[in-house]
């Protein structure tokens, strides 16, 4: 695989600048991967602003294209997804499958070695998975969008007659909505944000969808809640707002789900909505690879619905503006196509 790749770099206040770096060849355990395509996400935010020192990137999915020594269990040419973390194999969690509970976790794909914004990417062996026969765009959304979306629902463990709030309706909020009606077999979902796009997204997949007003994020939802308050809260944004809108709509001995990550510091004041209720919170990060083929066949089900899940498509020419389009929140989710170059 000789020759040199595209790859993107983020230099910082919002540059992105499309370059060129020699293809690397697959050491000992590694794999190189043909991208497809990797997806954009909003903990990318940060890392547009202030820059990045490796190749971004961490949703990607293609196929084998070179196996290093050692790293012959998947042939050139399957299908593939990449792990976000490198995790150790050794530690407790790791022996137990919790690979996102790593206790010695390594680097981050896109953070801390190159990523997916490329034409090919480096992996160890063991953070690639086969995805058989299932597209490679549908293989992105097995990772950050329904694996975290999963995981944070299976920590939860919804009952079929629970009703669900989900605030923030971002890719991960919106995964959540196919997972909870067709897994959990649940009815009642409630989907509160800001975008009327993302709205319109979220009750075509079964939810009722709630405008909110970002300057009174508790009295939008209360406008269409009103008295109810609901079993389990996912909380998919991360600031102060939508986490005490959380606690105020989650009903005695309910669940508080947190999923967003928050971009500053959050203060929580333990007003009486807090203090004077009991509710469980808990907190959700990535997921463990042992969940991967259940989500795989989950996603293979449902591919119809869960494929209206992706809205956009760009090349890498127009990364600036799909970022704009998506922290816009006008998108769902948006995919970067080092070979595409087909209209949004
Ligand atoms: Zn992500
Ligand atoms: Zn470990």
């Amino acid at each position: 695989m000789d020759g040199y790749m595209k790859v993107v770099r983020f230099t910082g206040k919002g540059g992105i600048l499309v370059t060129e770096k020699p293809v690397p060849s697959p050491g000992t355990g590694e794999l190189l991967v043909k991208i497809d395509w990797c997806g954009l996400c909003g903990s990318e935010r940060a890392a547009l602003e202030n820059g990045v020192a490796v190749v971004p990137g961490h949703e990607s999915a293609g196929t084998v294209a070179a196996c290093g020594d050692g790293a012959n269990a998947l042939p050139v040419g399957s299908r593939v997804v990449i792990y976000l973390s490198e995790y150790c194999r050794c530690c407790e969690a790791c022996r137990e499958g919790d690979t996102n509970r790593c206790t010695r976790r390594g680097r981050l794909m896109g953070w801390h070695m190159d990523g997916g914004f490329a034409e090919y990417v480096l992996a160890p062996m063991h953070m690639v998975y086969p995805i058989g026969e299932l597209p490679t765009d549908l293989g992105v959304l097995a990772l950050d969008t329904l694996g975290t979306a999963f995981h944070a629902l299976r920590q939860a463990e919804p009952g079929s007659r629970e009703r669900v709030l989900i605030i923030g309706c971002g890719p991960i909020g919106l995964g959540c909505i196919p997972i909870l009606r067709h897994f959990y077999g649940i009815g009642q979902i409630f989907a509160a944000d800001p975008s009327s796009a993302r709205l319109k997204l979220a009750e075509g997949l079964g939810a009722q969808p709630i405008p909110v007003d970002p300057e009174d994020t508790s009295g939008s939802i209360g406008k269409v809640l009103g008295e109810t308050r609901v079993d389990i809260v996912l909380e998919v944004c991360g600031l102060e707002a939508t986490t005490a809108a959380a606690v105020k709509y989650v009903k005695a001995g309910g669940k508080v789900v947190y999923i967003g990550e928050p971009k500053k510091a959050l203060h929580i004041q333990r007003e009486s909505e807090w203090i004077l209720k009991d509710f469980s919170l808990i907190n959700s990060w990535y997921f463990p690879v042992r969940e991967i083929q259940e989500n795989l066949a989950f996603i293979r089900a449902q591919r119809g619905e869960i494929m209206g899940l992706i809205t956009h498509r760009y090349g890498f020419d127009r990364m600036g503006e799909a970022y704009d389009a998506f922290f816009g929140g006008r998108t769902g989710k948006v995919l970067i196509g080092p070979r595409w170059e087909g209209r949004a």
